[in-house]
């Protein structure tokens, strides 16, 4: 593209891949409102960085695993375009905010379960259906998956059935919003360095070389191996791409 000016909402967006997805965006010419959870001062570093790149961002709180306080949130999403963009919509959404938990499948609990539930799926399902009358016709909905829907990781059964449940959930939402031209596709990360599961893959030499060891390319993740393609479902280029599960890392267990 990139001559489309949209205006994005990227979920945990204040490190990690979320972060790299905002600037991704950001650089295509995409105005952005991140959220955060716990690290207001570092979305709004990522919202002050947009906007010294020529684009407009704004920093919004969100607990996207409380159902039940979903409606604030987009309450106070409306009245951020109404005071900052002076409408009433945006054009891409991404769910990208969650969280990593290495728990053995005897030793999960119903909390641990619906935490993980919570955050991965219920919350991305409804902050979804909360947010769609705001997304304009031919907008873009990009979820986040995990590789651990394709390959098998000890402790994964809960988180990685929640993110198979996003990749199904991301087909039926594509059917449905074809006649409005939305696109819904999901990006499915490998192991990368971020501060995810106690950044057990960044932190842990052991478990990092073994990661890379069992990487096509050698290596493990980037957050740069992951924004960009998501700028790219977002652009114009990615306009016939719907449904679909894009896996980015790098062949790991191929
Ligand atoms: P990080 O831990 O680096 O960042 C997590 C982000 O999500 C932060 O912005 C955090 O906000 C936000 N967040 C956490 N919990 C909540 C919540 N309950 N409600 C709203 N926001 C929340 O993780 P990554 O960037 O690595 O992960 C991002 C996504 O990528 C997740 O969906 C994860 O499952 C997925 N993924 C990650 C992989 C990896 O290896 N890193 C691999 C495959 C998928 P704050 O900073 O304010 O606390």
């Amino acid at each position: 593209m990139n001559t489309r000016s949209n205006l994005s909402l990227v979920t945990g967006g204040s490190r990690g891949l979320g972060k790299n997805m905002a600037q991704r965006l950001a650089r295509q010419g995409n105005d952005v409102i991140v959220t955060y959870l716990s690290k207001k001062e570092e979305a709004q570093a990522v919202a002050a960085e947009i906007e010294g790149m020529g684009r407009k961002a704004a920093a919004l709180p969100l607990d996207v695993g409380d159902i039940a306080g979903l409606q604030t949130f987009v309450d106070e999403l409306k009245q951020c375009l109404a005071d900052k963009w002076d409408t009433d919509g945006f054009d891409i959404l991404v769910n990208n905010a969650g969280i990593g938990a290495t728990i053995p499948f005897e030793e999960a609990t119903e909390e641990d379960f619906d935490r993980l539930l919570n955050i991965h799926f219920k919350g991305v399902y409804f902050l979804t259906q909360k947010t769609l009358p705001l997304i304009r016709d031919k907008g873009r909905i990009i979820n986040v998956s995990s590789g651990t829907t394709r390959f098998c990781i000890p402790g994964y059964s809960i988180y990685a059935a929640m993110k198979g449940a996003i990749e199904t959930f991301t087909q039926y939402l594509a059917k449905d919003l074809g006649p409005h031209g939305i696109t819904v596709n999901v990006v499915a990360p490998g192991a990368v360095e971020t501060d995810f599961n106690n950044a057990r893959v960044r932190d842990n030499p052991e478990l990092n070389a073994f990661i890379a060891s069992q990487t096509t390319l050698g290596r493990t993740g980037q957050v740069d191996d992951i924004g960009g393609v998501v700028a790219f479902l977002a652009s114009e280029e990615a306009r016939w791409i719907t449904g679909q599960r894009i896996e980015a890392s790098g062949g790991m267990f191929l």
